[in-house]
């Protein structure tokens, strides 16, 4: 057994069309020389894994377009320079979507809390599944802190029943609301993708919204929706949709290879970076769910020494007093990397916050890194902020930010 299997009906023609496609492009045709016919799915097992930068060599290449009305572009990978384009065509698969998940009815009124423009589909994307549904829908897009107070009133007059964004943008106006005691009474659904959950939110939640409850997609701008949750699973186990054909490999690295008919992004054994295995759901529904255990890249090197992000901000964040955490690395031409580590503190943070975060990260032993901290004191910081740094286009905040001094 290789772990391909699928029941989607012509699921190995569509998969066989996507090996064609890929061939014809002339920087990978090496990549798929030795494969030359598949008989199984079993076969993708020799296929080789995509990257990011395989996928967007072959989309430069085959310039993919619809079938049939408008063929939507969005921003795949490519942090730096020209973006990357990755496509949909119009609807943004959402059907499959809907026929599988069905947290919005006709009586919703939904507020659409992703930002919209500048190549990032979340919005669109649900925008296209309220179609689906029937709702009455606000697409509110991005808003800042000033705005907070005028647009929780604006929900709790409105009667306002679901609202959806990124858990980072959900949790700084849901815990605003907790803090200045606004009660949104109507509200049932709480609707997320983009990043992991935030546990924050499980706090938040009932203290704002005692009747609401969290329901996730999961999946990436290159494979697009890859699965869903309801209230009843745990925030990180997914069920996949039919489309999707995901392979745990080696390091339980995740693969995905799309089985949609008409997909325009030729996903093949592509690799997100993401981990994961193979559980069975709480909830109860019958079948095998993903587990998603977080990125496999989370390590970085700092002055040459190997940094876990996520283990230095689970020990910053259980710290009392610290609300959120990040880890912020600035290179500098000459003196080496500073990290910074950028802390909003709760309500209730009694003083010299920095100064006992300092001192818990030098006594806690992280790998290389301490090393380095006690060699030159200088090359660790703490500090207090309001907020945390995040992708203005997405919404979206990282853990770590890594910046070149100018
Ligand atoms: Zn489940």
């Amino acid at each position: 057994m290789t772990g391909f299997q699928s029941t989607t009906p012509g699921a190995l023609d569509t998969v066989r069309a996507t090996l064609a496609k890929l061939r014809s492009v002339p920087e990978l045709a090496d990549r798929y020389a030795d494969i030359v016919a598949l008989d199984s799915l079993e076969d993708l097992v020799h296929a080789p894994v995509m990257v990011k930068d395989d996928l967007n060599v072959a989309l430069e290449h085959l310039k993919p377009k619809a079938h049939q009305g408008a063929t939507w572009t969005f921003q795949s990978g490519g942090s730096t320079g020209s973006p990357k384009l990755g496509y949909a065509p119009t609807g943004l698969y959402m059907d499959e979507v809907y026929a599988q998940w069905k947290p919005l009815g006709p009586d919703d009124v939904f507020v659409n809390g992703w930002g919209a423009g500048k190549l990032w589909g979340a919005h669109y994307l649900f925008g296209a599944y309220a179609d689906l549904t029937g709702c009455t829908g606000i697409g509110l897009g991005a808003i800042n802190r000033a705005e907070y107070d005028v647009w929780l009133e604006f929900f709790a007059a409105r009667g306002v029943t679901a609202l959806g964004g990124t858990p980072s943008v959900l949790r700084p106006i849901l815990g605003h609301a907790r803090e200045t005691g606004v009660k949104l009474p109507d509200l049932r659904t709480v609707l997320w993708l983009g990043e992991a959950w935030n546990p924050g939110l499980d706090e938040d939640i009932p203290a704002v919204a005692p009747n609401a409850r969290r329901w996730g997609l999961y999946g990436s701008t290159e494979t697009w929706v890859a699965g869903t949750n309801t209230p009843d699973c745990p925030a990180d186990t997914w069920h996949l949709l039919p489309s999707q054909l995901v392979h745990v490999g080696e390091n339980q690295l995740l693969d995905f290879t799309s089985l949609k008919p008409h997909g325009l992004n030729p996903v093949l054994r592509y690799r997100t970076g993401d981990a994961g295995e193979w559980v069975t759901c709480t909830c109860g529904e019958p079948g095998r769910a993903l587990r998603i255990l977080g990125r496999r890249d989370g390590e970085v090197k700092f002055r040459g020494l190997l940094l876990n992000v996520d283990a230095m901000l689970g020990a910053v964040s259980g710290q009392p007093g610290v609300s959120r955490a990040q880890i912020l690395i600035t290179e500098y031409p000459t003196r080496g990397a500073t990290l910074e580590v950028l802390v909003v503190p709760a309500r209730d943070a009694a003083p010299g916050l920095a100064e006992r975060v300092r001192e818990h990260i030098l006594q806690s032993a992280f790998g290389g890194p301490s090393t380095s901290f006690h060699r030159d004191p200088e090359s660790l910081g703490v500090r207090l902020v309001e907020d945390l740094i995040s992708n203005d286009r997405t919404g979206k905040t990282s853990g770590l930010v890594q910046r070149q001094a100018q």
